[in-house]
């Protein structure tokens, strides 16, 4: 399978770093086997896409609403407005600070997918749940809940749909999970795709996200069910980003094709 490496800028980037958003676009074209996004902020979606026509610009988080009274929210019709061709749905720190439900996210994938917008969707554990030893149980829960699973669903899943696994006490820390529990997790995330979608769900990519970065990227990317990264820090600029795009390349070509 090809690899999708996504690059979330969080709440960084002005009109000054879209010279970063240029240089990936095009050191990315260097890697044909990699599918490569930046899932910038709102307010940097429309010049990045004018920057870099035909690079993959994303959003990273929409509201399930057509439209309305939801002051400071943006549409999916806001965001392919602007260029967008994807959006994350889900991020932990969403989930955490807007006190997003399973079902919110399932609401948000479906509306994205179903306007067209490829989708990102994100679950982890927390370290306590981790160290209960209930971080599968936990993670295979709240996929069941927040897949999509409407007319979105059907519209856009496989082809615009990834599952991103990202263990919170792994984001922005520095502290990366184990090539074994990113195994174990990945394929119980693709059981639970299976079990929701069919065959068809072997076509979704699940990416890793939790502190990749150039140094643990090939390890990462040469794990089993393991179809590329969601990238936060090591997004912000080429410098750290594109080694990672780089290590994603050298998976697909290491990897023998299947018969
Ligand atoms: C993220 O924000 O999705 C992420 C994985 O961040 P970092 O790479 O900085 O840990």
């Amino acid at each position: 399978m090809r690899k999708l490496v996504a690059g979330n800028w969080k709440m960084h980037g002005l009109a000054a770093d879209l010279e970063q958003v240029r240089t990936i676009a095009e050191a990315s074209r260097r890697f044909p086997s990699v599918d490569v996004a930046l899932c910038v902020p709102a307010t940097l979606i429309e010049r990045a896409a004018r920057a870099v026509p035909g690079f993959a610009i994303g959003a990273q988080d929409v509201h399930f609403a057509d439209k309305g009274a939801h002051t400071g929210c943006v549409c999916t019709a806001m965001l392919t407005d602007a260029g967008a061709s994807l959006t994350i749905v889900g991020h932990s720190e969403r989930r955490d600070a807007q006190r997003e439900s399973d079902a919110d996210v399932r609401a948000k994938a479906d509306a994205a997918l179903a306007a067209g917008l490829g989708v990102i969707l994100c679950v982890g554990e927390s370290l306590e749940t981790r160290e209960a030893g209930e971080a599968i149980a936990t993670v295979s829960a709240q996929v069941d809940a927040s897949l999509p699973h409407g007319e979105g669903a059907a519209a856009g899943v496989p082809e615009r749909f990834a599952v991103a696994y990202e263990p919170i006490w792994a984001i922005g820390t520095g502290k990366v999970a184990s090539c074994e529990d990113i195994a174990e997790m990945h394929r119980a995330v693709r059981e639970r795709l299976v079990a929701a979608y069919g065959d068809a769900a072997q076509q979704v990519p699940i990416l890793y996200g939790g502190s990749v970065k150039a140094s643990n990227a090939p390890e990462i990317f040469a794990t089993e069910n393991v179809d590329g990264a969601l990238v936060g820090g090591a997004s912000l600029t080429a410098e750290d980003f594109v080694p990672i795009i780089a290590a994603a390349a050298g998976a697909v070509e290491a990897t023998p094709p299947i018969a």
